[in-house]
């Protein structure tokens, strides 16, 4: 279990998260706000607080809901359905405390500029 927040701190969250399985995306989402994401069942992530300071926002298919922090504007999580309609989270891996992304491997690189 990791705790994790946004810049500001209005939003916190604890997820339950393998950083071993970590993946990029180079969507126009991803490619220009550079979260390191890692992906689980919605279940797992557990918002603490500041929902109510998310802005949720939504494009192309509108599937995922990519939700930012009206106060401060970091991205800590997005969620959504997936193909076999589970709702999956993608926890941003630079929003957790204590962990220092420099010393991270990222397994996957999701192309999902292509999707
Ligand atoms: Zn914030």
């Amino acid at each position: 279990m990791h705790a994790g927040s946004c810049h500001c701190g209005a939003v916190r969250f604890e997820a339950e998260v393998d950083l071993t399985t970590l993946a990029v995306c180079n969507c126009s989402m991803c490619g220009r706000t550079g979260a390191i994401m890692v992906f689980v069942p919605r279940a797992q992530l557990h918002p603490l607080a500041g929902e109510d300071k998310l802005t949720d926002y939504q494009f192309g298919k509108k599937s995922l809901h990519h939700v930012f922090c009206s106060v401060c504007g970091v991205r800590p999580y997005a969620w959504g359905a997936g193909h076999d309609g589970a709702e999956w989270a993608m926890v941003n891996v630079r929003c957790l405390d204590g962990v220092d992304t420099n010393t991270l491997t990222i397994g996957k690189q999701y192309d999902g500029k292509n999707l």
